[in-house]
């Protein structure tokens, strides 16, 4: 599949067999989990990722929308490459794909259904539509009905639940098996207590659908809620930050409970000059920074139009030859300069380390969202759209 930004120097380096190894940790902590690789798997590429998560033993997938689910069911069925083998995409539906935006088109109804993903449905319209569909191909629509207890997104409301449970009741293509909803403050200090109101709301939403005749499958928890509120672990848990490699409880009281778990991706660009700046020069459009000594910098072969966003200009810090070396003034388009004074015998063509790395010093993706401004999930997504490779295990 085509993606992303090309004639660039930047490249992104994925590991799977760390997302596998984080795969496992989380499942063993909180069982019975749904791995979440919507959004490209978070810029890490669903089509690798999801094969290696499915060699690792993950029977659940979430993705974002219909169009992504059938993406990921055509790398799960392709011949090699860790791929299912059987042509006609048999062996690929051992994996449940779970469109979590759900159907929004009619050629999302139809798709969902030819395919036999379970769809994230909020309204009515969506019900009906995929109980059509269901109909005239005779086969279930799978929904997983979502409630809205504190987010304000999508979703049905919780005091919804036995109405919806009657409009199921009159729609005979379409067969309940989930029902979901997500947290808001999970990964938050004093999060607790929204925790518990939207899990006593979602609580009762799914047991109005059970008593009202449809035995769905509840689930709740994202990464933070499996590891720090045991108590929202339910049929099914939906880990994803946390596969990815950064603990979602850092900085908080309970970051203890989410270590362990390996970053995937490295990104760097190549230096393309090293050079002197004399005491006074200043760096970089703006003049936003002056040098106070004598320094050698290099220039470094990424930029905004790469993702390396403006915001971490004068903030952010690289890797080069296993040192720190900090971003100085504006990060251009195609191009950003870092102090390498404490990088003796830096020159062009070394890798610099934007994200990741080799050495010691690698760059955390918490160190980089925090210099950036955002969470770890951004810095992902916007990152891996540079060119990908794969790292062998
Ligand atoms: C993205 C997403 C998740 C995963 O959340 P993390 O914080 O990345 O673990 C779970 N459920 C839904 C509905 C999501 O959209």
């Amino acid at each position: 599949m085509e993606h992303g930004i090309f004639y660039n120097m930047v490249r992104v380096t994925v590991h799977p067999e760390r997302i596998c190894a984080n795969w496992r940790l989380l499942d063993e902590r909180g069982g019975n989990g749904c791995a979440v690789i919507k959004s490209d798997a978070y810029g890490h590429g669903i089509e690798v990722v999801g094969r290696a998560l499915r060699a690792a033993g993950a029977r659940n997938m979430a993705v974002g929308t219909v169009e992504e689910g059938a993406v990921l069911l055509d790398a799960l069925a392709a011949p090699g490459e860790g791929g299912g083998g059987g042509a006609d995409g048999a062996d690929a539906q051992d994996v449940r794909v779970i469109s979590l935006l759900g159907p929004q088109c009619a050629e999302d109804h139809a798709e969902a259904v030819a395919r036999s993903m379970v769809c994230f449905v909020g309204r009515d319209e969506q019900l009906k539509a995929l109980s059509a569909e269901g109909l005239r191909q005779g086969r279930p629509a799978l929904a997983a009905i979502k409630f809205d207890t504190g987010m304000s997104r999508l979703g049905y409301a919780p005091d919804e639940a036995a109405r919806v449970a009657g409009v199921l009741d009159g729609l005979p293509g379409v067969r309940a098996v989930l029902a979901a909803s997500h947290l808001a403050v999970a990964d938050e200090d004093g999060g607790e207590e929204f925790v518990r109101v939207q899990a006593e709301r979602f609580g009762a939403a799914v047991g109005a659908l059970r008593a009202a005749g449809h035995p769905v499958e509840a689930t709740l928890a994202n990464t933070a809620a499996l590891l720090a509120y045991p108590w929202t672990r339910l049929d099914m848990q939906r880990p994803g930050i946390g596969l990815y490699g950064p603990n979602p409880l850092a900085g908080t009281d309970l970051a203890r409970l989410g270590e362990g778990l390996l970053p995937a991706m490295d990104v760097r660009a190549p230096v393309l000059q090293v050079h002197d700046v004399r005491a006074g020069e200043t760096v970089s459009y703006g003049r936003t920074f002056r040098a106070e000594r004598d320094m050698r910098v290099a220039v470094l072969g990424a930029g905004y139009a790469d993702c390396y966003g403006r915001a971490l200009s004068g903030r952010a810090q690289v890797v080069v030859r296993g040192v720190r070396a900090p971003v100085l003034g504006r990060v251009c388009m195609q191009m950003c300069v870092a102090d390498v004074s404490d990088a003796p015998g830096a020159a062009a063509g070394d890798d610099a380390w934007l994200l990741g790395g080799p050495d010691a010093a690698a760059v955390t993706p918490e160190e980089l969202a925090g210099w950036w401004g955002t969470i770890t999930y951004e810095t992902f997504c916007l990152l891996g759209l540079n060119r990908r490779e794969y790292a062998e295990a």
